[in-house]
């Protein structure tokens, strides 16, 4: 028997729970899950390493009709998906089948010749009865190969999945090692979790205007600890303001937050360092953007 593997993209609108479904399958924190639509900015890959066969997942951004550059940026790198998976995974929820959104996914589905799955998600949040017809009606709409119902959070459904999508892959090559359960680097995790916090403790104007680099992750020599420097990056002075907070308690809380989960994810003590970097219009501008790596 040869090997099985294949690329497999969660698309879906902002907020059906697409990253919470990763990380439900991997098991770890990879992509940052909030309950507000539109915080994964990049695309992350998970490796689900099974017997005999490898599935990379990507959780791509939701495709979206806005005008600034990071938002187009964002828009591409969802719609790149299409073409470079194998399998794709369209994710909505229970609660709004009438998203018009979903019918712009479908549009774009249709002359991507791949597998594609419907995964109803949020099963736990109302009637069972609701399904079917939501079901019925969107495989009259596109000949979905399979269609699913999930609960992401709680994990109702996963095995499930797991087995439809494992039916699916095709002779390939291991294309990670077995110890490797994503591609992204420890820097790029150490900023999405600071990103998370931030939105998570602001719930201001801060979130489609912020951005985290982080310029040093280096381990102190015999002390057990994880040096990690970051700037945030804000378009305003009064976002700057807000960031800060009273007597700068809310830029501590934040740090305090996302210390305490690097330290769980890296398993050693953190010291974490945080700058504030105001720098006008830089979601309108492209070069502003690549310079963040977006
Ligand atoms: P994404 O934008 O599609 O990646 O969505 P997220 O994974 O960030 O989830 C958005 C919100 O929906 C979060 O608050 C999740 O906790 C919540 N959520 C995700 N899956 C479920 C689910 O199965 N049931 C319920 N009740 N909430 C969910
Ligand atoms: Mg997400």
């Amino acid at each position: 028997m040869s090997f099985l593997s294949g690329f497999i993209a969660i698309i879906g609108p902002p907020n059906v729970g697409k990253s919470t479904l990763l990380n439900n399958i991997l098991g770890t924190k990879l992509a940052i899950v909030s309950p507000k639509p539109q915080t994964t900015r990049n695309r992350i890959i998970g490796i689900y390493h099974g017997d005999g066969y490898q599935m990379v997942f990507m959780d791509t951004p939701g495709i979206h009709k806005t005008k600034t550059a990071l938002h187009k940026s964002m828009v591409e790198s969802a719609l790149s998906a299409f073409h470079e998976v194998d399998i794709l995974l369209l994710m909505m929820e229970m609660d709004s089948p009438d998203d018009p959104e979903i019918l712009s996914f479908i549009g774009n589905l249709k002359g991507v010749k791949k597998p594609c799955i419907l995964v109803i998600n949020k099963i736990d949040k109302g009637p069972k009865e609701q399904l079917l017809p939501i079901i019925d009606r969107y495989r009259k709409i596109y000949p979905f190969d399979e269609s699913l119902a999930i609960s992401a959070l709680k994990g109702d459904g996963l095995e499930r999945l797991l087995y439809v999508l494992k039916c699916r892959l095709r002779p390939g090559p291991q294309f990670f090692p077995l110890n490797m359960a994503t591609d992204q680097s420890e820097l790029f995790l150490a900023s999405e979790i600071i990103r998370e916090k931030i939105y998570h403790l602001t719930r201001k104007e801060l979130p489609y205007s912020s951005a985290v680099t982080v310029d040093t992750i280096k381990e102190e020599p015999g002390k057990n600890l994880l040096f990690i420097s970051a700037r945030i990056h804000l378009e305003t002075d009064s976002q700057k303001g807000i960031l800060i907070g009273h007597g700068g308690r809310m830029i501590k809380a934040i740090g305090r937050l996302a210390r305490l989960e690097l330290e769980k994810i890296f398993g050693v003590r953190v010291y974490l360092d945080l700058f504030v970097r105001v720098e006008k219009n830089w979601t309108k501008d492209t070069r502003a953007l690549r310079r963040l790596g977006y």
